[in-house]
């Protein structure tokens, strides 16, 4: 799996010849190399998405015939799901069963259909007469040539979630993927130009940070949107403001899963368990803190241990395998490092803290649960990005509402409950952008997905996303 930079609509090595191993991190094998792109790449890339979005091909089309190539994206993505499930299991060590048919590609073919609907929405445009002898008219122009720049946690995904909303709203990309996971969001440029998509519109750049450290400098770039962790994006916050860009970021978090007395305990413990090891942990909306009234403690507890321990790790072409490795060395240190620190400070590992018996190559962590850590401590306040719960008790309502909010991120927390009211007043007061009652991780198209606090701002996926994209101009016509 050999892949250059895809600039212009044709590949393109990098100018200084550069490349970088691409690892299998269910095997520690090295799968193929990728050209590592510089700031010289990154310029060029720009300069193409510049010329694309001012000479008209793509923003000059009509919301309708945008449209029509977002939605045979979708098609021709569809077609190919084998290809980029094989690619990105490969790439990541997800299980390939799950990429496929589960999540990864289904929704990825969903996302672009909806986002190629999304284009021709009218929704909001409004034209009228408020200064005597005038009519104005309010125009949502595309923001220009955007920078983007993804994660290595669902690298498709993530590409779709950038590249759909910006297509749909007339922007021309130059898109930056994760060093380490570059190679679908590279196949999936390819496929854009198959789809009809003009060259120049969608340009990918493989490379490390400071390749993307030159998109969010470059002066041509009009916005920058990343998903990636909150101190890259307080990094690229302070980058963007010489050029004075447009910022859209989906940054970290650290969900809460709140258990009330009269909740469905087996319910709730079968969700945390899977959403917390869900893309072994790598995931901004996993279930990571889960707080139970102590009524409920005990049963609550022992449901979690033995779900988690019943939870399937294999290599990612092996059958009904529910969890993966790590994505890298480097984050299976981290993970381990901060189960190491929970320990050393009092904690308790109920199961898991360890690589799992049998998984010597690659980067597995076993899923873990840890009880009596202080609600202060490191292992609650910060995100491991990994498959690790803490469990702790509340007393009442409001120490509930307390713990789930005392933490500086707010990307999604979910709350368990039979009493609607109690339900729709936690819901109130959750400062999260996601919240869901009695469940824990579910998505839709539809549906906006961003932060409150610390996780950032703006939307992927939903229309306000689309309108992220776009900027209010207001035309006023003399009418008499
Ligand atoms: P990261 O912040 O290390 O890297 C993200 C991307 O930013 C990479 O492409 C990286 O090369 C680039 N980057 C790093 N420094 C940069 C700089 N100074 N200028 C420009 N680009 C730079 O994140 P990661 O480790 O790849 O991904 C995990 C993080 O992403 C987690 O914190 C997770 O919560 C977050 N995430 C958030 C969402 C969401 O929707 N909110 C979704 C997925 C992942």
């Amino acid at each position: 799996m050999n892949y250059k930079h895809w600039i212009n609509g044709a590949w393109a090595d990098s100018l200084d010849g550069n490349t970088r191993a691409i690892e299998d991190p269910a095997t520690g094998s090295i799968i193929g190399r990728v050209a590592e792109g510089s700031a010289a790449d990154i310029d060029r890339a720009v300069q193409a998405a510049h010329i694309a979005f001012y000479d008209g091909r793509w923003s000059k089309l009509t919301p309708g015939e945008r449209s029509v190539a977002i939605w045979k994206l979708g098609d021709l993505l569809a077609e190919r799901v084998e290809d980029f499930a094989r690619a990105e299991s490969m790439n990541t060590g997800k299980p390939y069963g799950i990429v496929s048919l589960g999540a990864d590609m289904p929704f990825g073919v969903d996302n672009l259909h909806f986002f190629a609907a999304a284009a021709r929405d009218t929704h909001g445009y409004s034209a009228g007469e408020y200064a005597k002898g005038f009519t104005s008219i309010y125009r949502r122009e595309p923001v220009g040539v955007v920078g983007q720049v993804a994660p290595w946690n669902y690298p498709l995904l993530m590409a779709i979630w950038k590249l759909g909303p910006a297509l749909a709203a007339g922007c021309t990309v130059v898109l930056k993927p994760a060093p380490t996971t570059p190679i679908t969001a590279l196949m999936l440029a390819e496929l854009a130009k198959e789809a009809g998509i003009p060259d120049g519109v969608v340009n990918v750049v493989a490379g490390g940070n400071d390749a993307g450290q030159a998109l969010v400098e470059h002066p041509l770039v009009r916005m920058v949107s990343l998903t990636g962790s909150t101190g890259t994006g307080k990094k690229i916050m302070k980058t963007a403001a010489d050029t004075l860009k447009r910022v859209h970021l989906e940054l970290g978090g650290k969900a809460p899963v709140i258990v009330f007395d009269d909740a469905d305990i087996e319910a709730a413990a079968t969700a945390a368990t899977i959403a917390s090891t869900f893309n072994t942990g790598q995931d901004c909306t996993a279930a990571t803190r889960v707080y139970v009234h102590k009524s409920q403690i005990n049963n609550a507890t022992e449901a979690i241990v033995e779900a988690m321990r019943a939870i399937k790790i294999g290599l990612p072409f092996e059958d009904d395998v529910f969890m993966g490795p790590l994505i890298s060395g480097v984050q299976r240190e981290r993970v381990q490092g901060f189960v190491d620190r929970a320990k050393a400070a009092g904690a308790n590992v109920l199961t898991g803290g360890s690589v799992p018996t049998g998984f010597d190559s690659g980067y597995y962590f076993s899923p873990t649960v840890i009880t009596g850590a202080d609600q202060k401590s490191e292992i609650i306040q910060s995100e491991v990005f990994g498959p690790v719960l803490t469990i702790n008790a509340f007393s009442d309502d409001a120490e509930a509402l307390h713990y789930g909010n005392d933490v500086l991120y707010g990307l999604a927390a979910s709350l368990w409950t039979k009493d609607v009211g109690r339900a729709m007043r936690i819901a109130a007061d959750l400062e999260f952008g996601t919240v869901w009652v009695n469940d824990h991780i579910p998505l839709a198209s539809e549906t906006p997905h961003g932060g409150f606090k610390q996780s950032g701002f703006g939307k992927d996926l939903s229309a306000e996303a689309v309108s992220d994209y776009k900027i209010t101009k207001h035309v006023m016509v003399r009418n008499s």
